[in-house]
């Protein structure tokens, strides 16, 4: 039997400080359905400290994101610009509403869509840019957004990786109209399950309040404003319990504590492999100038498939999980024959050849430098 202090798991969810006592007090307050106290504590929050014009609590990001398609309306006659390489909620969402995905290819610097090879991916039915801030690092915003104001078009931020993490200054999630966060057991916040619809564009307010409630002015109702509430538009149960909303807000309470800890693991890393990077061993992030790291995935490239499956039984034979992340959606067995046929290379290297290192609130530094450690061994061998 291996004990568990040699155990270096991928993640490990955490406890920060009140989340108990906020669970406590929450039951205490006779309501723990959604949008009580500590989910308007949530909602403030993230308004004051990101600068979002509305922030809504969801029980995931994958809500949000399909909140996100509700709000502009998604029709299938339209097309949604993606890249490839992200998460099956990134898409998912869009051919909930029957949509056409146009999956674009990853920068070959980032994992991120590449700004420059957009423009001849958009056409007529062209509705929306949905971008990924792959590992917290921005996107090409600036090109990003200058591209969508030319052609029309809505700019959604799939910020699940993203929170507290800039492009020039700029919080991540407040630059498209809309972005969805994750509060996922796995990201840098969290609550379980757990997610954020933040808008930054005032015409989406009054509607998202009602998508969220079941398509009724419930919310509007509550605050007195009408003396009965009805069914008004489409719309599906898009808030979480005051239980999560009661975690999350302790959870948030320490987010200073949580990013000071995980950028750090995450400069060890990088500073400690790069004499490997140096030596054409392996590649390392890359952080354009205008982006930030937030400490939410520390990831390396390897040369190929073989020796990132090779690299993982080596860690894994020292007891360190490490993972490979999303696998190209062009390709998946759901997608495959609606796309178009053109390649996606890096999309492919992304997903044949990025590994990711273990990242989480309690890795210890003696923890840390043992991965690198055998990192060095598994390339000097
Ligand atoms: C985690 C993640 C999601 C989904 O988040 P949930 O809160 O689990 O729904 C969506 N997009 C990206 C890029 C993610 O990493």
């Amino acid at each position: 039997m291996i004990s568990k202090s040699h155990n270096i798991p991928f993640n490990r969810p955490f406890f920060i400080g009140n989340e108990i006592k906020y669970i406590k007090n929450a039951i205490a307050s006779g309501k723990i359905s959604g949008d009580g106290i500590f989910s308007q504590k949530c909602h403030s929050w993230f308004e004051k400290k990101y600068g979002f014009k509305k922030a809504f609590l969801t029980p995931s990001c994958t809500d949000a994101l399909e909140m996100c398609a509700i709000l502009l309306n998604i029709q299938p006659e339209d097309e949604v610009i993606m890249p490839s390489f992200t998460f099956v909620s990134t898409a998912n969402a869009f051919v909930l509403r029957g949509s056409k995905i146009v999956f674009a290819d990853s920068e070959n610097i980032t994992p991120n869509i590449d700004a420059n090879r957009l423009e001849p991916l958009i056409s007529k039915r062209t509705k929306a840019i949905v971008v990924v801030h792959y590992a917290g690092i921005a996107c090409d915003m600036g090109k990003i957004n200058a591209l969508a104001k030319k052609h029309n078009l809505f700019v959604i931020e799939d910020a699940a990786h993203a929170l507290d993490s800039f492009y020039q200054e700029k919080p991540l999630g407040s630059l498209g109209h809309l972005a969805a966060f994750s509060f996922h057991e796995t990201k840098n916040i969290i609550s379980g399950e757990g997610g954020l619809l933040a808008i930054n564009s005032e015409r989406f307010i009054k509607r998202a309040e009602i998508i969220r409630e079941k398509g009724t002015n419930r919310s509007a109702f509550f605050r007195g404003e009408t003396n009965k509430y009805g069914w008004i538009d489409i719309g599906s149960s898009f808030l979480p319990s005051e239980i999560i909303a009661a975690f999350l807000f302790a959870q948030i309470e320490k987010i200073e504590k949580i990013q000071k800890k995980r950028r750090k693991i995450w400069e060890m890393y990088y500073h400690n492999l790069q004499p490997l990077r140096e030596s054409g061993k392996l590649i390392l992030p890359t952080i354009p100038k205008y982006a930030t790291q937030n400490g939410h995935i520390f990831y390396i490239i390897c040369n190929n498939l073989k020796e990132r499956e090779a690299l993982i039984k080596s860690l894994k034979s020292q007891h360190i999980m490490a993972a490979f992340h999303y696998q190209s959606l062009h390709k998946s067995k759901f997608y495959r024959e609606k796309h178009d046929g053109r390649k996606l290379v890096n999309a492919d290297k992304y997903s044949d050849c990025l590994l990711r290192l273990p990242l989480f609130y309690e890795l210890s530094f003696r923890e840390t430098e043992k991965v690198i450690k055998v990192i060095e061994d598994f390339y000097h061998n």
